[in-house]
């Protein structure tokens, strides 16, 4: 039986539309999701938008639109990233108009109110509605949000509040015992020393005329809606039909030993305090692992509506392609810390290693296959002793990979792939396959036989390249399958040297990464500065 695997983003708000810090999470986490699958467990990846939330309701009361035309316009441009991103999601909430989740949230608030840890107080707090959060005096920068520099408003009302302040024991020893797995390690000392400061009970409703009638009204009192954070908290296990506790339910949360949440590290407390919490509440199973990302800045710059620096990464997929936009986002930015998207940075990744390390080895490979033996790839025989490096090297690559991907390091994973990318490409200069070719036309059976080993090496390593690779960079993976003329399955035993079927014929098929020229002047946009140019490498052999 597969082991099950369940992976979440968390939902973002769709006040406004997708930016590259929204890409950078949905495809680190398709990465993780395809890894998983790649290892032939039963995954589940879940992904969706947070509509109930007073944001939606401002930017539609800008836009002077009714809020349900807002909220459906701006979740279609969110599932619509699955194209240009190639993401691999198996479903997809919506907040504010599935019953699965309006019911689910329901139950989970009726669950913990049996519990008695909902109860109602007047409250008077500073509310910062980007952040949809209360504020304490104390954590607020010269007065205004950390996250938005903005001046939180005065907030007075009567709510619900959830006994946050009953669970810092058991949270802080499931956190402290990886039972609840926080990674990285910083971000588990983070959230312990936060709730060694001790936890207060945190509002989770506000008044319906605050809200201006937008949101899940809370069971009992329709004078109240639900706090957009307990309501959006709730998707990850009323998407799986938390509200009858059904099959998917029991599947890959009940009975699941992977409950796993990907989270930016701007939200961490709600979903490493807050979430589990409201979990040991209702008596349902919390998330084993949460993982928290950093953010990616632009040109060293923090992405932000004002700065004019929202790169549109639909534009950028479909300009450069996806693949080279989904490199770089998993091999450029460290998953664990902050990273920038830069122009001089994007154009060095694509040319060093896309196009001149990848995409000239399977030139290479696959144009010397078709010279020296009409396309079809020959048996390998005896390996040389520089051809059982090569072999150690590609083999060693699910140690290697594997563990990266353990922590959650998309970056160390393809620093591993790339590592054997450049002994492949070493090999073929040491080997010199040109040189072998003329002394087996000179009658030199022994060079001949080295030649055929030659190639089926450097053949078997890329379609073991191509295997690790599927989950970081699916397309350009298939591509190197079609040439090298070896399907990937991964239901066979894929990861073992000694898979590619010689005989097999090869499909020479063009460059994998066109040419990019980095204009000398920098436009005042990215698209400007990099101009992908016609035609391929030329190739060496
Ligand atoms: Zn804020």
């Amino acid at each position: 039986m597969p082991t099950p695997y369940f992976i979440t983003t968390a939902i973002p708000y769709v006040n406004g539309r997708p930016h590259l810090g929204h890409a950078l999470e949905f495809v680190q986490t398709d990465a993780f999701a395809r890894w998983r699958r790649q290892m032939v467990d039963d995954v589940r990846f879940l992904t969706g938008t947070d509509e109930n939330s007073l944001k939606n309701v401002q930017a539609a009361e800008r836009e002077g639109i009714p809020v349900r035309d807002l909220v459906d316009r701006n979740a279609a441009e969110y599932y619509a990233l699955r194209g240009p991103l190639n993401l691999s999601f198996d479903d997809f909430i919506r907040t504010s108009v599935e019953a699965r989740h309006i019911d689910g949230v329901r139950k989970l608030w009726e669950a913990c109110d049996q519990r008695g840890d909902i109860y109602r107080r007047a409250y008077r707090g500073l509310y910062c509605v980007g952040c949809e959060q209360f504020y304490a005096e104390d954590e607020l920068v010269g007065g205004v949000c950390p996250e938005h520099q903005a001046r939180p408003e005065v907030v007075e009302e009567e709510n619900y509040f959830f006994r946050l302040s009953r669970y810092a024991e058991p949270l802080h020893a499931l956190i402290e015992s990886d039972r609840l797995r926080i990674a990285p390690p910083a971000r588990k000392n983070e959230v312990l020393s936060f709730i060694r400061r001790g936890l207060a009970d945190f509002s989770v409703s506000r008044s319906k005329a605050r809200a201006r009638g937008w949101g899940i009204p809370v069971p009992g009192d329709p004078d109240q809606v639900m706090y957009v954070w307990f309501d959006a908290l709730g998707n990850y296990i009323t998407a799986l039909n938390y509200a009858d506790e059904n099959g998917l339910y029991q599947r890959y949360w009940a009975h699941n030993p992977n409950r796993v949440h990907v989270i930016g590290k701007g939200i961490i407390r709600f979903h490493a305090v807050y979430w589990p919490a409201m979990l040991l509440s209702a008596g349902v199973p919390l998330p084993t692992t949460i993982f928290v990302h950093g953010y990616v800045t632009v040109e060293g710059s923090k992405i932000s509506k004002s700065l004019g620096n929202v790169v549109d990464p639909v534009e950028l997929a479909e300009r450069y392609g996806t693949d080279a936009l989904r490199y770089y986002l998993l091999r450029a930015i460290r998953s664990t810390d902050d990273g920038d998207f830069a122009v001089e940075r994007f154009a060095r990744a694509y040319t060093a290693d896309l196009a001149d390390q990848l995409g000239n080895l399977l030139n290479r490979v696959v144009s010397m296959v078709g010279r020296y033996f009409g396309g079809v790839v020959p048996a390998p025989g005896e390996p040389y002793a520089a051809d059982r490096r090569l072999i150690e090297a590609a083999s060693g690559l699910r140690d290697r990979a594997g563990r990266a991907m353990d922590r959650f390091a998309p970056h160390d994973a393809l620093a591993a792939i790339w590592d054997v990318i450049g002994a492949a490409n070493k090999y073929v200069d040491d080997a010199a396959p040109w040189a072998l070719a003329r002394q087996r036309k000179a009658g030199d059976s022994a060079a001949g036989a080295q030649l055929a080993a030659a190639l089926y090496n450097l053949v078997e390593t890329l379609r073991l390249v191509a295997c690790y690779c599927t989950p970081f960079i699916p397309a350009t993976a298939e591509a190197i399958s079609r040439q090298i003329g070896c399907p990937l399955d991964i239901e066979a035993d894929w990861a073992r040297w000694g898979g590619y079927p010689a005989g097999a014929a090869v499909q020479p098929g063009g460059g994998l990464f066109p040419k990019l020229e980095v204009a000398e002047e920098r436009g005042s946009t990215l698209a400007k500065a990099l101009e992908p140019s016609q035609g391929s490498k030329s190739i060496d052999i």
